[in-house]
């Protein structure tokens, strides 16, 4: 128990909503993969949610995330675990993350792109990212114009550290999740029109493609429904969380 949550019970809930989802769809629950946000929470919560059987974590900001990786690397439990960076990224903390995550889903200029080619180039591997996209034209949110993904993805293809499994969003926060519903099917069929037009890439043996990482708590399971390869859920996992501490 951590302040009196259960995040093994919180799980098993939202996989439990996972699956549900899927069964509405008509989809099968190995497609969708569950990254568990623990950003602002302590190492403790990861180990105990990688205990009742979490495997991807995800981080929002770079220093936390490698402190987090750090403390892992002693702990046999942790050694299978993938690292997602969901957060926007500055250019000079690129360097920190190539060869310690999985994917990075905030890939949202082509100056960041540029900046991990370079960087994935020095430690010569393929960086998989995703590319944000700021699908219902929000203001406030990072990440590629829908009508400017294309552009990104024919730019992005020309660089040979880089690779691009699919897209990503944060679509807005709201208190009813079916008012994102059609951002979300907007998203998926951005998504397979680049795969199809292979824009982006074709095969990999750790993702299914096209990767669509779509969905919150708040709207998690909508976004199942309409392809979510991936969902990041914090709160719903590991409970609130507070900035002050
Ligand atoms: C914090 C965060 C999440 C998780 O949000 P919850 O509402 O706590 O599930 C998912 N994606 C991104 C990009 C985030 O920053």
């Amino acid at each position: 128990m951590s302040d009196g949550i259960s995040i093994e019970s919180n799980l098993r809930l939202v996989e439990d909503r996972i699956k549900t989802a899927c069964e509405r769809a008509g989809r099968d629950p190995s497609e969708v993969t569950l990254v568990a946000v623990s950003k602002t929470k302590p190492f403790s919560y990861i180990l105990e949610a990688r205990k009742a059987g979490a495997k991807e974590f995800g981080e929002n900001y770079v220093q936390e995330m490698m402190d987090k990786i750090e403390e892992a690397e002693n702990i046999d439990d942790m050694s299978n675990v993938r690292w997602h960076m969901i957060g926007h990224l500055q250019k000079n903390k690129v360097k920190y993350l190539i060869g310690n995550t999985a994917l990075i889903h905030s890939v949202d200029s082509i100056a960041l792109a540029e900046q991990i080619e370079k960087e994935a180039a020095k430690k010569d591997v393929v960086m998989r990212v995703l590319l944000e996209v700021n699908v219902a034209g929000e203001e406030s949110k990072w990440g590629f114009e829908s009508d400017s993904v294309k552009d990104a993805c024919k730019s992005i293809l020309k660089l040979p550290h880089l690779k691009v499994l699919g897209l990503m969003t944060s679509a807005p926060y709201t208190e009813d999740p079916e008012t994102n519903r059609l951002f979300f099917r907007k998203l998926n069929t951005l998504a397979h029109e680049l795969y199809e037009e292979q824009l982006i890439a074709g095969q990999d043996n750790d993702f299914r493609l096209p990767v669509l990482s779509m969905g919150m708590t708040g709207d998690y399971e909508v976004a199942v429904e309409e392809g979510a390869t991936m969902v990041r859920v914090g709160t719903a996992i590991f409970g609130n969380r507070n900035y002050n501490v």
